[in-house]
C-alpha cells in the first residue's frame, strides 16, 4: 500500500515511493527506492520535507517491523542491454573548463561544417558520404574526458537558421556524453555519437517550406514530417558505411517508452538504450534552442520540463543519468546566491549536482558589477536561492562565460 507519512516517521527498511514535491530538487536519483542506508536516512532528513510517499508491500510500515525481502525493481527495471551503473574511468587528467573551450569551439565548427556538407548533399540528392564522422565523434570523446562541460556549454550556440546542423550536432555530444555517464564502453561511445550526428538526416528530404515553417504545422505537413525517421532510415540504409545503432536511432528516436510515439509505436524491451538514449537528448536539445516554431527554453527549465512529463515520456533510468551528465543547473544558468551575488554555472561539480562551479559577477545588494569569481559551492561557502533569469537582469550569459 502506498501511503503518506510524515518525513520523521521514516526510517530504514522503508520503501520510498515518492518524496512529496519536485524530485529534482533533491539529492536522489531514484524517485523510489528501499531506504537501507544510514547516510540516504541522513540525507532524507536533512532536506527538510514534511512528508513522503511509502510502499508498505515493499518495505516496512511505520507500525511494524518486520523485514520484507522485495528488491526494489524501479531503480533497476528496464532496458534490454546492460546499462554498467559506473561512468567511464578518465585515463586523462581533467582540466579546467575554460582550458578546454578554445579546442572545443574548433570541434564544434568542425563539426558543424561536416554536419552541413554531408546533410546539404543529402538534400541534392547525392549519396551519403560519412567519411570522417568516427573520427569527429572521437574527438568529441577525448574533448569531453578532458572537460565535459566545454563542449556541452558550447551546444546552446545556434543560429535559428542553421538549427537542423547545429541540433544534430547537439545530439551528437549529448549522446557522447550520456554514453560516458551510462559507462558504455568506447566503441558504444562511437556508435551513439555518430547516431546522434545522424539522426536527422531524414529531414533532408522534407520540403523546406514545411521543415522551416514559421509557425505551427497543419495537420498534413505533421504527417510529412513524422515521415523523416522512416525517410532517415532509407538513406541510411544505402550507406555501406552506418552501423546498425545509427539506423536504430534514427527510425527510433521519436518512439516513447510507453508505446505513444512514432514510427512504430515500439514501448518497453522493443526500444534499444541507444533510441531511449536518443530520444531524450533529441527533445532536450530542441526545447533548450530557438527554433523557427518555438522560442527555446533555457536549460534549467528544459531539465525541469522533461522531469515534469509524466511517466512513459523518457526511460527513467537514462534520463535521471542525462540529468547526471548536464545538472540540474546546467552551464550558463544565472543563480542568484544567498550572499546576495549572481552567478553563472561553468561547470558540475563532480560531487554533488546541487552545488556546480560558478562564475560571480555581480551584487544584488549593491546593484553593482563585483569582482569576477570563481566559486566551487561543493566547498560550501555559499548557496543558491534560485535560478534567475538572464533577459530580465539584462545580462549576456554568453559573454559572461566567454564562449
Ligand atoms: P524538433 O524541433 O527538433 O523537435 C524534436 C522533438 O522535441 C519534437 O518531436 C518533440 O518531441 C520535442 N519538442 C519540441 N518542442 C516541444 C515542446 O514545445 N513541447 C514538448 N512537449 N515537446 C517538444 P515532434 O513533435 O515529433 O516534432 C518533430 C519535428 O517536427 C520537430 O523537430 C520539428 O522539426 C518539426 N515540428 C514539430 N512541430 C512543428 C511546428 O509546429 N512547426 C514547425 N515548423 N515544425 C514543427
Ligand atoms: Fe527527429
Amino acid at each position: 500500500m502506498i501511503k503518506k507519512v510524515q518525513a520523521s516517521e521514516v526510517r530504514l527498511g522503508m520503501y520510498i515511493h515518492e518524496i512529496c514535491g519536485n524530485w529534482l530538487e533533491y539529492p536522489f536519483w531514484r524517485k523510489s527506492f528501499k531506504l537501507n542506508q544510514q547516510k540516504d536516512l541522513d540525507k532524507l532528513v536533512s532536506c527538510g520535507l514534511d512528508e513522503i510517499w511509502i510502499d508498505t508491500c515493499k518495505g516496512l510500515d511505520v507500525a511494524d517491523g518486520q523485514k520484507i525481502s522485495v528488491e526494489n525493481p524501479q531503480s533497476v527495471k528496464l532496458i534490454n542491454t546492460d546499462i554498467p551503473g559506473q561512468p567511464v574511468k578518465k585515463t586523462v587528467a581533467r582540466i579546467a573548463v575554460e582550458e578546454e573551450l578554445n579546442t572545443a569551439k574548433k570541434i564544434q565548427q568542425k563539426a558543424k561544417e561536416a554536419v552541413t556538407l554531408m546533410f546539404s548533399e543529402v538534400r541534392m540528392g547525392k549519396a551519403l558520404e560519412i567519411e570522417g564522422a568516427e573520427s569527429l565523434v572521437e574527438e568529441i570523446n577525448q574533448s569531453m574526458e578532458r572537460n565535459p562541460n566545454a563542449l556541452l556549454t558550447l551546444i546552446r550556440l545556434k543560429n535559428v537558421n542553421e538549427y537542423t546542423y547545429m541540433h544534430s550536432v547537439a545530439v551528437c555530444m549529448l549522446m557522447v556524453a550520456l554514453g560516458r555517464q551510462l559507462g558504455l564502453d568506447a566503441a558504444q561511445i562511437k556508435q551513439a555519437g555518430t547516431a546522434g550526428l545522424l539522426h536527422d538526416i531524414g529531414k533532408m528530404v522534407i520540403p523546406n517550406e514545411v521543415l522551416n515553417k514559421p509557425g505551427q504545422l497543419t495537420d498534413e505537413e505533421f504527417v510529412i514530417m513524422k515521415s523523416h525517421p522512416e525517410r532517415g532510415w532509407e538513406i541510411l540504409k544505402s550507406c555501406y558505411q552506418v552501423h546498425e545503432t545509427a539506423l536504430d536511432v534514427c527510425l527510433h528516436h521519436h518512439e516513447r517508452v510507453d508505446g505513444k510515439g512514432y514510427p512504430k509505436k515500439l514501448s518497453g524491451d522493443a526500444l534499444t538504450l541507444f533510441a531511449r538514449m536518443g530520444a531524450v537528448c533529441d527533445v532536450y536539445d530542441a526545447i533548450s534552442s530557438d527554433r523557427c516554431y518555438k522560442p527555446a527554453w533555457s536549460p534549467a527549465e528544459s531539465i525541469r520540463k522533461m522531469a515534469s512529463w509524466k511517466d512513459g515520456h523518457f526511460d527513467e533510468t537514462v534520463f535521471q543519468a542525462f540529468v547526471k551528465t548536464i545538472g540540474i543547473y546546467p552551464s550558463g544558468t544565472l543563480l542568484k546566491l544567498k550572499s546576495g551575488r549572481l552567478g553563472v554555472v561553468m561547470e558540475q561539480s563532480t560531487k554533488k549536482l546541487t552545488t556546480p562551479i560558478i562564475k560571480t559577477f555581480f551584487s544584488t545588494r549593491a546593484n553593482a558589477h563585483i569582482l569576477v569569481e570563481i566559486l566551487d559551492l561543493s566547498k560550501g561557502t555559499d548557496g543558491i536561492e534560485k535560478i534567475e533569469d538572464p533577459v530580465q537582469w539584462g545580462f549576456d550569459i554568453n559573454k559572461i562565460q566567454g564562449i
